[in-house]
């Protein structure tokens, strides 16, 4: 018996997977990671390439966790513990907090994708300030969500410019809000709140708005008054802290962090998640990494002298700097900031531009060891002359 070729006699309207996607898909821009070192060697055929474009720790890794990662390879047959006891009661004993407030996620990103994605949907908004955090936009634009988008504290701003202003992110708040993403402190700006303000802005969401305080650099922040939110989980059961290892303790590439939350909202992103989204070798090499607080402290030292250099010697070349806690700084180039971009690069610098945020004409790099901020200042002495 024949076959039917099921082959219309009108034509087959063309298959266009864009039209397809969801609304908020359609439009997306993918995220824009740091050029990574290879890349820059292969295009340029140069050697000694620098990254200082991610935010990464110039230390590496504690060597505790690189020993656990390697141990724990030789069972990468076995499917992780999707539950991720040890690591949570870990964390769960370090934070106070029961391990059931706990979801680790592939980096904290995953955490914040997980977030949208149970809270987030058309019809419903998430609010965040001008210049935050890039994914925050992502993942709400992903799930077909209102943006809302408030505006930063003025450039003039004596302390803080660019930094978020509570007040016109509440302003945004109603019904509608599921969730305010706030970065504490932000990147790509460094700046924070502190916390007062900020426990006055969690105190007045509405319990139909959940609030999301990233800290992913809290390590790094010397500042008197910035808080550890995660203090503050018993007060409010619509607050939720995220975290990463991918900054303090240098295991960016293994993937691992995590929010602290009520019981409550853990069981749900919990329920999101991939059931094995944390692999073991991050499991095993993130436990390891909380075991040595000598190499939190030598990272934390580091990146205080890194940001006393870099911020001095930016100043001392004329240029507007945003004062940072983090371990990145921001700068006004003074100029088309792609081209300064450029520059560095092919001086094997690699800094990232963050025109994308908000920010035309500036530069954000990473602090580093006295050796390579030396680097980017030579390089960069030499892209404006
Ligand atoms: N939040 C902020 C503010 C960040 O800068 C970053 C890293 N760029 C992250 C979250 C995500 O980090 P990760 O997914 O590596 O944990």
């Amino acid at each position: 018996m024949a076959m039917n070729s099921s082959v219309s006699s009108t034509a087959d309207p063309v298959f266009d997977p864009v039209a397809l996607a969801v609304g908020g898909v359609q439009g997306l821009t993918p995220y824009q990671p740091g050029k990574p070192v290879a890349a820059l060697e292969r295009e340029l055929g140069i050697r000694q390439a620098i990254k200082l474009a991610s935010n990464e720790n110039p230390l590496g890794p504690s060597p505790l966790a690189v020993e656990a990662g390697r141990a724990a390879l030789a069972t990468a047959h076995v499917y992780p513990d999707g539950n991720g006891f040890e690591l949570k009661a870990r964390l769960a004993q370090q934070h106070g907090v029961a391990p059931e407030q706990i979801t680790l996620g592939n980096g904290s990103n995953e955490v914040l994708e997980l977030i949208a994605r149970t809270w987030l949907a058309p019809g419903r908004a998430a609010v965040f300030s001008a210049h935050a955090f890039a994914v925050y936009p992502l993942v709400t634009q992903a799930v077909d969500a209102e943006a809302r988008v408030a505006p930063a504290l003025p450039a003039g701003h004596a302390t803080q410019p660019y930094g978020h202003d509570l007040a016109a992110m509440q302003a945004r708040v109603d019904q509608d809000v599921r969730v305010v993403f706030v970065a504490n402190p932000n990147n790509p700006t460094g700046t924070w709140v502190d916390a007062a303000a900020l426990e006055a802005f969690v105190a007045a969401m509405p319990a139909t708005t959940l609030v999301v305080v990233d800290e992913a650099y809290f390590e790094y922040v010397e500042t008197a008054d910035y808080p550890d939110c995660t203090q503050w989980l018993a007060r409010y059961p619509n607050l939720i802290v995220t975290r990463t290892f991918s900054k303090i303790q240098g295991l960016a590439g293994l993937r691992l962090g995590y929010a602290v939350s009520s019981v409550a909202v853990a069981d749900l992103l919990n329920r999101v998640r991939q059931p094995f989204n944390v692999n073991a070798v991050a499991q095993a090499a993130g436990l390891a990494a909380l075991d040595d607080s000598a190499h939190v402290e030598k990272s934390v030292a580091t990146n205080r002298a890194g940001l006393q250099q870099v911020d001095a010697a930016l100043r001392e070349m004329g240029l507007r700097v945003i004062p940072s806690v983090g371990n990145f700084i921001t700068f006004d180039t003074g100029r088309e900031a792609g081209a300064v971009y450029e520059a560095l690069l092919r001086d094997g610098v690699i800094t990232r531009p963050v025109e994308n945020h908000g920010l035309p004409g500036h530069l954000r790099v990473t602090v580093s060891t006295r050796e390579d901020n030396d680097r980017f200042l030579q390089a960069l002495k030499k892209a404006l002359a």
